[in-house]
């Protein structure tokens, strides 16, 4: 893998598609397990757009029966997040009664998932499951539970494989960090 430009921007190479994958599988077989003979039918709430390679790539590995919800929540802008998070598109599907397993790409404040912890809560979910592809323990503000975390990694910005650089970058296979970030 090479460095990328987006925009004005340089990225290298920071986690690989197969590294990816394994980290989906390792999660996949925990939720599994947990939800062994579950004859509920959960819900995968997906958050978009960040989550969705992530929640594609876990679903196929769920082996009990599971309905996908998807939502939208925003908060970054560039390359930092600007600690109002607002649901800027509302679940596709009721989720009144119903267990339900959060799929984020990323926990980063966890100000996002905080927020939608309660949207669910209020909205008379059953129970609430955290399971996050990526997790930046130095950045982690507000001590939420979090189930299933594929892999921990430094407080640097990140793009590809569904997270982006104003819009960028969602397409790549790989993961890219920002060269030389110090990030905030
Ligand atoms: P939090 O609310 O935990 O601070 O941030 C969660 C959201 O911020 C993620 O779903 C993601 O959209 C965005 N985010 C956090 N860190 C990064 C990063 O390194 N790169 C990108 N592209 N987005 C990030």
């Amino acid at each position: 893998m090479d460095k990328i430009s987006v925009l004005d921007k340089t990225f290298v190479p920071f986690i690989g598609h197969d590294e990816l994958m394994g980290c989906i599988d390792s999660v996949a077989e925990r939720i599994n397990k947990d939800f062994e003979g579950a004859t509920d039918v959960p819900i995968v709430l997906c958050i978009l757009n960040g989550a969705i390679m992530f929640t594609g790539e876990l679903m196929q590995r769920l082996n009990f029966p599971c309905q996908l919800v998807s939502t939208k929540m925003t908060s970054y802008v560039g390359t930092s997040t600007t600690g109002e998070v607002q649901q800027t598109m509302p679940l596709t599907a009721s989720v009144k009664g119903r267990r339900v397993i959060i799929a984020e790409d990323i926990i980063d404040t966890g100000l996002t998932i905080r927020a939608m912890k309660k949207i669910l809560e209020d909205e008379g979910a059953t129970e609430v499951r955290v399971c996050t592809m990526l997790f930046k323990p130095e950045a982690y503000r507000t001590g939420e539970h979090i189930d299933y975390v594929g892999k921990e990694i430094a407080n640097r910005f990140i793009i590809g494989f569904g997270l982006d650089y104003n819009e960028l970058g969602r397409n790549l296979r790989d993961i890219y960090v920002l060269e030389d970030s110090t990030f905030r």
